[in-house]
This record gives C-alpha cells, structure tokens and sequence, in this order.
C-alpha cells in the first residue's frame, strides 16, 4: 500500500519521493544532464525504425494528478538504433515549466527547454508496464524537447482537473514529432522512470531536433491543475547524477541540417516569407 506513497503526496516534491519508494534513491536515476562535449560517439546508434508511427487513433487526453497523459492503442512500435528488441508505444506525456520558463528533465550542457516528451514504449513480449519495469532493459521512452517557435497544430492542452479526459481528434505519433530524417541525431543512456516507482529499468533516447509550438500553447500547460487544484506547472524532476554512467550519442549530420530547416522556419515565423 505504501509503495506509490511519493506519488500520491508529494507529485510534485521530489525530494519526498524517496519515502516508500526506495528505487529513487538508486545510481542509475533520470533524467540527467548531457554534457554533449562528453557524450561517446557510438556507430551501432543507427536511426531507429519507427513501425505504424503514421498510424492515426483515437484516444483521451487525461489529467493524471502529475502530468497529462495520452494511452497509446498498441499499435505503434520502434527497434534499430542499437535497441535489442522490437518495443511498442503504450503511452505519452510532458513535462514543463511554468508559462513557457523552464520545463524539461533532461538538459543539455545544463540548459533547459520549455518542455519535454516522454512517448514511452515497452518490450513486445511484455503484457503491462508494472512487468516490463522489472526487466533492466524493459522500457524504452523517446524523449523529445519544445522550443517556442510557432503554432503547432497537433499539440493539445488536457483539461484543468485531475482524473477528467478529454477526446482528441484523430492522431498520429508522426504528427506530434519531427519528420524521421531530423530524428538521426540523438543521446542514448540507461536511466528509470523519472516519477515514482523511478524504476532503473528504462533505455533513453534522447532527440536533438526540437518541437516547435506557440508561446500560447506553451503557457496553456499552466493552467492545469495538481489534483490540490493548485496549478500544475514545474512538473519536472531535477536531473540526477550520472554516477559513472556514459551517455552516447549517435553522431549523424542532423545538426547542420536542422539548423538550416530552424533559420528556414523562423524566417517563415517572422513573415519574412511566405509560408508553403
Ligand atoms: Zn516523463
């Protein structure tokens, strides 16, 4: 009865966490910093294969006390990029800051985006999470970071309440991220669950290209509520040593080519030409 205590009093107090929920006190924590001058370049990083990820479903955006959540129809999965198995998509969700500050786990040289996305997937052969998160390698999440740019049409803010769900249009996990050619960049290391259990059972893959969205989509996330009514906002843990661990990263020429596609947008975004 005790063992999701942290989650249930303090979601929003990390430092709490540890009480009833020993693993978060463990050596191999996420989310971390990535120090990108460190981070090991690693050829078998090949980029990975996303199967069905055009795949549109109909589902409930959900307010869950820590964060809004969308459940992910199995359907989806991802493998290569030195994962060992195939691993399907089961759920998504974000972190982020307040009004648009900062807001997401994972930093890199210690800067913090806006927000973060967390689309989590588990082994295939696994029926349910709580099974997938007793194996080391058991769980897979994609983590995804925000930039403030322009309006993003397939972002959506679940409503204020705890435990109250509100129906998304038709979706793809295609369209919430960037197309798969600015996806060959990205940090890979072995972490855990960054809220309560914070299980060490989690392979990251962390993406370099980010998400645009609106200041306005930004701020919105602020005005969800913790199920205190008080607003949801800094749903974020602090990142977490690394205690030895190495973070790789898959090398790729997706830096010089988003940088071009990042000028291409801002001049789009400040109407300097015209949008296609
Ligand atoms: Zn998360």
């Amino acid at each position: 009865a005790q063992k999701n205590k942290g989650l249930v009093d303090h979601p929003g107090v990390p430092e709490k966490w540890t009480v009833g929920n020993e693993d978060c006190g463990g050596k191999s924590q996420s989310p971390v910093n990535i120090v990108t001058r460190k981070a090991v370049r690693e050829e078998r990083l090949t980029p990975l294969e996303f199967k069905n990820y055009q795949h549109t479903f109909k589902t409930v955006m959900t307010n869950t006390g820590h964060s809004v959540q969308v459940n992910i129809p199995i359907i989806s999965a991802i493998s290569g990029g030195d994962l060992s198995t195939t691993y399907k998509a089961v759920q998504l969700h974000m972190h982020w800051g307040k009004d648009g500050g900062p807001g997401s786990e994972h930093t890199i040289d210690g800067e913090q985006y806006p927000m973060e996305l967390h689309i989590v997937h588990m082994k295939n052969k696994y029926a349910d999470l709580a099974t997938a998160l007793r194996d080391p390698e058991g769980v897979a999440v994609l983590g995804f970071f925000y930039e403030v740019l322009f309006l993003n049409p397939y972002l959506y803010v679940a409503s204020k309440s705890r435990n109250v769900s509100f129906s998304l249009p038709s979706i793809s996990l295609a369209q919430l991220i960037p197309p798969e050619r600015k996806l060959t960049s990205y940090y890979r290391y072995q972490g855990s669950l960054t809220t309560p259990p914070c299980s060490e059972s989690v392979v990251w893959t962390v993406f370099e290209t980010p998400i645009p969205l609106s200041m306005d989509q930004m701020k919105a996330f602020s005005m969800v509520q913790f199920h205190d009514s008080k607003s949801m906002v800094n749903n974020f843990r602090p990142v977490q040593p690394l205690n030895g661990r190495l973070v790789y990263h898959s090398g790729g020429a997706a830096l010089l080519v988003s940088s071009a596609l990042l000028a291409a947008a801002l001049t789009t975004a400040l109407g300097l030409s015209q949008p296609n």
